[in-house]
């Protein structure tokens, strides 16, 4: 049975061989390549890659193709996805930022608009000192929100925190918001060098002195003796910033009030206990705006 099989195979490679010969040399016949191409590829290289008998090596090959584009796509699109987001956050605090800056810039000039139109409005022959407007956000603790409807006296405060400057005071107030440990707020501090810092617009009301928020302007001064007198810088700030608020609300120096005048707390405390350096800070008032008006 072997020997046969051996002899037709044999036949078989004569039979081949001569036609081979009758071919032009370095080319197969086509009917060799026939031969080799009849002969299943995934049969040929099944025995050494194929994990899954039965399974066609090229469907696997073309199914981890697949999958490797499907992989890179799905990388692709979590990173579109991810540089989408990252722009919808740049943009969204572009907004917010602008929008922002549009409110307080509005927020600013509807105090002057509104103030033109009350009755209580003036011609102010005082300049207005140089003031950093830097508003605190509407919060229940130190920005309330609330419209002040009139203004019969402004009140003068100290920070009863020796050495801190007007923007740590300014923070202290924004903090307020989060902490919600007190309400606490003024609408101007004055720092120790003379800077005046807006923190609530003069349309709304501040949390400075218990009843009388409602009809009243307060500025918080810094200073740095244990005594609580203010510096010369803060001292002369303080002198503008009364006069010019007496010449926006046709208020008199009389009308300038301490912190204790409305309900005995010892503030500002050096005014309290130097009374004559308070009355010395009214004349000091008067006299300005007597020289200011004349000039
Ligand atoms: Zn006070």
């Amino acid at each position: 049975m072997q020997q046969k099989t051996h002899k037709r195979q044999n036949r078989q490679r004569g039979e081949l061989q001569s036609r081979a010969n009758t071919a032009p040399a370095g080319r197969q016949t086509p009917d060799r390549r026939r031969q080799q191409s009849s002969i299943p590829k995934a049969e040929r290289t099944s025995a050494k890659i194929t994990p899954y008998p039965g399974r066609p090596v090229q469907s696997i090959k073309r199914r981890r193709a697949r999958r490797r584009r499907a992989l890179f796509y799905r990388g692709l699109a979590l990173a579109l996805f991810f540089l989408f987001l990252v722009g919808i956050f740049q943009l969204t605090g572009l907004v917010y930022r602008s929008a922002r800056s549009w409110i307080q810039s509005r927020e600013v000039n509807s105090t002057w608009s509104k103030n033109d139109t009350a009755a209580q409005k003036v011609e102010n022959p005082f300049s207005k000192p140089d003031i950093t407007v830097d508003l605190l956000d509407v919060n229940r603790y130190s920005r309330p929100g609330t419209d002040l409807k009139k203004v019969k006296n402004i009140f003068v405060h100290y920070t009863a925190n020796q050495g801190t400057s007007a923007e740590q005071n300014r923070g202290y107030f924004a903090n307020l918001a989060e902490t919600g440990e007190r309400s606490a707020s003024a609408h101007f501090i004055i720092g120790y060098n003379g800077e005046i810092i807006q923190c609530i617009p003069l349309s709304e009301e501040a949390y400075a002195v218990k009843g009388r928020n409602d009809d009243s302007i307060s500025i918080e001064c810094c200073y740095l003796s244990e005594d609580g007198a203010f510096t010369s810088s803060t001292y002369n700030s303080l002198i503008e910033l009364l006069s010019w608020l007496c010449g926006e609300y046709g208020l008199t120096p009389e009308d300038i009030l301490r912190h204790y005048d409305a309900g005995g707390k010892k503030c500002p405390l050096y005014y309290v206990e130097n009374e004559e350096a308070w009355d010395k800070l009214l004349e000091d008032v008067s006299q300005y705006m007597e020289e200011s008006a004349s000039e």
